[in-house]
């Protein structure tokens, strides 16, 4: 593999961990911490994620629907912080796939409570401001998660289904380390 090639595919790696600990992190700020799991592809790239939220058995609030958009939003927030606005436009005309998911299921989302698309709108822009706020207060939090995960990609550690994994107890752990070291 040329230097290039593997240069383009940790970047990509570092963008798909962002995007998913952005969701991670803002959905544990709100008391449901989400487990973080990237699905390698074959050709050894970063192929899908998925977020699975903690096992319902344990008692975890529900997120409100507040809580959740903002959850769906986080993702490209945190993308948006970690490449820099320029970047993400060019990401955006193709391979942006993960981001229009989340942004369709949070229009979704707000369509409940607002009476017509423009308030829908309104509402989702909103919130996404909101996000922003959030994301950026917290921002050691995510990089020290950054570090976890990207860690756990380096040192080859998998799941059994072949996945890349960071529990929800350990990034509950991590984001209340990391907000502990910003009160002090
Ligand atoms: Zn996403």
């Amino acid at each position: 593999m040329s230097a290039t090639n593997k240069g383009m595919r940790r970047q990509r790696l570092q963008q798909v961990a962002f995007h998913e600990i952005g969701h991670s992190v803002v959905a544990t700020l709100y008391g449901r911490p989400f487990d973080i799991t990237i699905m390698p592809r074959d050709d050894g790239s970063t192929g899908g994620v998925v977020l699975d939220p903690t096992p319902r058995t344990e008692n975890r609030p529900h997120l409100s629907r507040e809580a959740e958009i903002q959850t769906l939003l986080a993702g490209v927030e945190a993308e948006r912080v970690f490449l820099g606005r320029e970047q993400l436009g060019r990401r955006e005309k193709g391979d942006f796939g993960l981001a229009n998911y989340d942004k369709a299921r949070a229009e979704g989302l707000a369509s409940y409570c607002c009476n017509s698309p423009t308030g829908t709108k309104r509402y989702v822009k909103e919130m996404r401001v909101k996000v922003k706020k959030l994301l950026r207060e917290n921002w050691n939090a995510v990089e020290a998660l950054a570090n976890e995960l990207i860690g756990i990609v380096d040192g080859g550690i998998r799941t059994a289904g072949g996945n890349v994994k960071l529990p929800c107890g350990r990034v509950q752990e991590i984001v209340e380390e990391a907000l502990e070291k910003r009160v002090a």
